[in-house]
């Protein structure tokens, strides 16, 4: 019976309402499904776009209007927090302008990142140049540029800003756990929150402005208390340079914020108050400035990929399972489905018909290009060769993840509407 079930509730959206309500009282606790059908994923602006301009070859259209309802989502949120959007998430020149026109600060991680927000209309005090690993001449172009904040987790790092952008402010990063991350970033950026206190008044010595500290929880965070404990040792670095004398302003509490892909999210509105409630708890009614660099959660929903069925076959006739091939693979834009972190939703026009599950893969001649097979993903039976699918949620990390002419298939092309 309950076989059954899983394979009707992944049909359309109406059936699963209904059945939801239906079979609801009679399951005795099965696990969430992991499919939730959401049509409101893909815009009627992205799928009247797909279906009047029929773009040729795989491709990423993003929703404006959805990233300005993002952006006022963070806005309201966090109302005391700047909003520095992460570039790297997603750099289209469309993206750039409008998040500049609603009053966006910027988060680069390079000076061509920067030259981007600044042709974007940003000017250079909405700029910081947050990556903690920059060349010394790097560090001087951006200077020359007017950039003035800068991130830092090292000394060494703090001597090249003294010479390359003497004056500057920075703030330094500090390692976080991870925990709950869908993406996490390992140790590659920050340190512990002791050496930032050294770190701090190294850069204070050498005639920088020791301006706060930095941390970033993990990208896809889905625990709205996540920020908690990093405050906790933002506050504990900001209470030990004070016994010395420099007092830091700035706690840049970094991106994180998920977007909606198979699973629910909380809102924007939850993850505001978890925030201030930890701020509050840690600092009382010393509330340093804050940033929030948000990426993912400002574009990662505003994005979708159409692309094609190239081919389904099976590996022996008695396989039990599908192979299906797509137009697009983890060299063309969908990197982030390494180790099978970031899982899509993915939609057919046959999403009425029976589910099953298959391994999905890319096109290229690479067996890394398989998306997800440990974890098979369910598509209709009735799949073919030549049908069109929306892989949702890819406004983040798609793109500038696309390589150039692997295989000579060409990168990702984007249309921002
Ligand atoms: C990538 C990055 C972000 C954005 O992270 P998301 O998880 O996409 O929000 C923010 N800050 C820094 C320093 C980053 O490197």
């Amino acid at each position: 019976m309950f076989a059954r079930m899983s394979v009707v509730r992944y049909r359309g959206l109406h059936r699963l309402v209904l059945l939801h309500i239906l079979i609801r009282p009679l399951s005795s606790g099965p696990p969430e499904p992991e499919i939730v059908r959401d049509c409101k994923m893909t815009t009627a602006r992205i799928l009247d776009f797909i279906k009047t301009r029929r773009p040729e070859g795989p491709c990423l259209v993003v929703d404006l209007d959805v990233v300005r309802d993002n952006y006022h989502a963070f806005r309201h949120a966090l109302p005391d927090s700047a909003i520095y959007y992460a570039v790297k998430a997603n750099p289209a020149p469309e993206i750039l302008k409008l998040l500049a026109s609603l009053g966006s600060n910027f988060d680069c991680a390079s000076v061509a990142e920067i030259q981007m927000a600044l042709d974007a209309g940003a000017s250079p005090e909405h700029i910081s140049y947050g990556n903690t690993i920059k060349k010394e001449r790097d560090i001087a172009r951006a200077h020359a540029l007017g950039i003035a904040l800068f991130a830092v987790d090292s000394h060494e790092e703090v001597e090249k800003i003294s010479r390359a952008a003497p004056g500057a402010r920075v703030f330094c990063r500090v390692l976080t756990d991870g925990e709950g991350a869908e993406w996490p970033l390992s140790r590659k950026f920050g340190c512990v929150p002791q050496m930032a206190v050294d770190v701090l008044v190294y850069a204070h010595q050498l005639g920088l402005e020791s301006y706060g500290v930095s941390f970033h929880v993990g990208s896809q965070m889905t625990k709205v208390d996540a920020w908690d404990s990093a405050l906790a040792d933002a506050k504990r670095v900001f209470a030990q340079l004070a016994k010395q004398g420099i007092h830091l302003q700035m706690v840049n509490m970094g991106g994180g914020f998920p977007t909606k892909y198979l699973r629910d999210i909380p809102s924007a509105e939850a993850y505001g108050q978890a925030i201030f409630a930890a701020l509050r708890a840690h600092f009382g009614n010393n509330l340093p400035r804050t940033i929030i660099e948000p990426g993912r959660g400002m574009v990662g929903n505003a994005g979708v990929i159409k692309a094609e069925v190239v081919l389904v076959s099976k590996k022996s006739d008695n396989d039990n399972h599908r192979w299906v091939y797509l137009d697009i693979g983890k060299f063309g834009g969908l990197a982030e489905t390494m180790d099978e972190a970031i899982r899509y939703p993915i939609r057919t026009e046959r999403d009425a018909d029976e589910m099953e599950p298959c391994v999905l893969a890319g096109p290229t001649c690479d067996s890394a290009d398989v998306l997800y097979e440990k974890n098979m993903y369910p598509l209709p039976v009735s799949l073919t060769i030549g049908d069109e699918v929306l892989i949702e949620g890819t406004g983040a990390y798609t793109t500038t993840y696309s390589a150039v002419a692997f295989n000579g298939f060409d990168p990702l092309k984007s249309y921002v509407i």
